[in-house]
């Protein structure tokens, strides 16, 4: 953590001292770390152990901006872990395969987010591993990129469960896009991309919470908590419907995200699907 970010977390913290009531508290493992990094912070009482649930999702943000020397991948694993042992969907973790985290660069500074795992990603445990998955490593491609220079994740990790004896797959509950969406923000907050790419009008849902039709949606710059975020068709829009425009429509986009990026565009990618 920089001193300045320091020095606004403890004055905060102040603050709350001097107009509250109760003491601003803080979680054992949050309290040692501020303790190391700076005295004032030991005058901080511990949570209690009962107090200790409700702080759980707030501390682990407030922790990994607490870990100075820790790399991004590293910051990730701990969200791997919880995500892993997930059951909060009880009908999701009695269903999947495994959970499916992300896949790529910790440090990339692209992100793309689906809407959850299909059928293949569950077996796999990788995000975009099926044809809608290929088509995407391919748009990557074309791009310059590969999938080990971009960051991949869901808005859920769990396949959504089907009926036995079905086909394909299901698009997941509102519900259980607001269950799993904290493990993304905070894979968003850790990964910190200059650019996100929101793949389909669910993948938008589950982030923004916001409804709409992708002809409104795509195609323009939208934020998330300050990053730009482009909205595209989904790759499985394009298996779907085949025609050339809609093609062209998605690499239009995409040359929108390489040019906020700031990266080099080819003759030859201006003129792409064209
Ligand atoms: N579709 C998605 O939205 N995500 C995947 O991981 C695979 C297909």
């Amino acid at each position: 953590m920089t001193q300045p970010a320091l020095d606004f977390v403890i004055a905060a913290l102040e603050k709350i001292r001097e107009t509250n009531d109760r003491l601003p508290r803080a979680s054992r493992i949050v309290l040692a770390r501020l303790q190391t990094s700076n005295p004032v912070a030991a005058s901080l009482p511990a949570t209690s152990k009962s107090d200790e649930g409700g702080w759980e999702a707030h501390a682990s943000l407030t922790e990994q901006r607490l870990q100075p020397g820790r790399n991004k991948a590293e910051l990730l694993e701990p969200i791997r872990e919880r995500v892993c042992a997930c059951t909060k969907c009880a009908h999701l973790a009695c269903s999947r395969t495994q959970t499916v985290f992300g896949v790529g660069n910790p440090d990339a500074d692209l992100m793309f987010i689906g809407e959850a795992p299909g059928v293949d990603e569950d077996q796999q445990g990788e995000p975009f591993v099926g044809r809608a998955g290929q088509l995407l490593t391919r748009i990557l491609k074309a791009m310059n990129f590969t999938r080990e220079d971009v960051y991949i994740a869901n808005i859920l990790k769990c396949r959504p469960d089907t009926p036995p004896g079905t086909f394909g797959n299901r698009v997941p509950t509102p519900t259980e896009m607001q269950t799993c969406r904290p493990y993304l923000v905070e894979q968003i907050d850790v990964i910190q991309p200059k650019v996100l790419v929101a793949l389909g009008a669910v993948a938008v849902e589950g982030l923004l919470g916001m409804r709409g039709t992708m002809r409104d949606l795509r195609g323009r710059w939208h934020a998330y908590n300050g990053i730009p975020l482009m909205i595209t068709y989904h790759p499985a829009y394009l298996l779907r419907n085949q025609a050339p425009s809609e093609k062209r429509k998605v690499w239009e986009d995409m040359l929108q995200v390489l040019e906020r990026l700031e990266q080099p565009i080819t003759e030859k990618q201006r003129n792409y699907f064209v």
